[in-house]
């Protein structure tokens, strides 16, 4: 799953760039580049991330942007580094830039189930920062276009001083269970036959999250929930940097049976025994997320063990 973070952010030295030189100059130093989003990754079956030395990204990209992701435990740290936004964009699909040496280019959600925990942390850290930094050039105030600042995580206006941070956008995602514990899971209208997942959607603005757990279950599937509070429970979070959610993790009970489906977003939902889940999983017909994602976390605490990697979605 992502979010398996394990690097020390040490938020207190984003604003001291005395020793962000420092960190930038130590041995220990490793500096990530990613390519429209994609990481460097080895190939085979068990990827790493491929890190470079500081040394090698100085001579690589003329303008360089330093943003801290952490310390390691050797006195250095976990550098990302990308084009500054007035200067060459990583964007550019006709001019991809060249894997660092023995690296491919892979997507997070292609490669995130397959690194380990550390990996996993600098990834999902670099990739959504990169996002936010891609798609926010501009003050959102005056339009001017803004300047990195705090080590890489704050955007500053030169124009009205306005400081913008990295947004992460709370979703719901919910596993819904009825009096016999069936598990209601949705297939959406833009899927490929057989896949099915839990709900989810956004939390709005001056909505909580239980209501929005209330809500979108309600639009998505017709399913009112039950009204006490405990039939909304709460088990835990991921990020989701596609591009910038923050996935609020929960199981819920069903007051009611009826399925309605909107039609637009979601196709068709339907009641899943364990035995129906493992039948149809097993005969092909059926397919859950992959194990990088919260959905299938939340079907397995269900299910009650985890569930074969032949189930996953390709
Ligand atoms: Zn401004």
């Amino acid at each position: 799953m992502l979010g398996r973070a394990t690097l020390d952010r040490a938020a207190h030295l984003r604003t001291e760039p005395q020793r962000l030189d420092e960190l930038w100059a130590h041995a220990s130093t490793r500096v990530l580049l990613l390519d429209g989003g994609r990481l460097p990754v080895t190939d085979g079956k068990t990827p790493q991330l491929v890190l470079l030395a500081p040394a090698d990204v100085d001579g690589d990209i003329a303008q360089t942007e330093r943003h801290l992701l952490g310390t390691n435990t050797n006195g250095g740290a976990v550098f990302l580094a990308r084009p500054t936004l007035a200067g060459t964009s990583d964007d550019d699909r006709d001019h991809p830039r060249p894997a660092p040496l023995g690296a491919i280019w892979v997507g997070l959600r292609e490669v995130g189930a397959h690194l380990d925990d550390h990996d996993a942390g600098i990834a999902v850290t670099a990739v959504a920062l990169d996002s936010w930094h891609r798609s926010h050039p501009h003050c959102a105030r005056c339009g001017q276009a803004t300047e990195i600042a705090s080590g890489g995580w704050v955007r500053r206006c030169p124009d009205d001083g306005s400081e913008h941070y990295p947004r992460t956008d709370p979703a719901v995602i919910m596993l819904v269970r009825d009096e016999y514990d069936r598990a209601l899971l949705g297939h959406q209208a833009a899927w490929p036959e057989g896949w099915f997942s839990t709900l989810a959607g956004f939390v709005e603005p001056g909505e909580t999250a239980e209501a929005a757990v209330r809500r979108e279950v309600l639009e998505e599937s017709g399913i009112h929930l039950g009204a006490d509070p405990d039939d909304v429970v709460y088990l835990g979070s991921q990020p989701w940097p596609f591009p910038s959610s923050l996935m609020l993790g929960y199981h819920a009970r069903a007051a009611s049976h009826d399925i309605a489906v909107d039609g637009v977003e979601i196709g068709e939902a339907r009641w899943f025994s364990r035995e129906q889940l493992r039948d149809e999983c097993a005969a092909g017909t059926l397919r859950v997320p992959s194990s990088i994602s919260i959905a299938r976390r939340l079907i397995e605490r269900w299910y009650g063990e985890p569930l074969p990697e032949s189930w996953s979605r390709p």
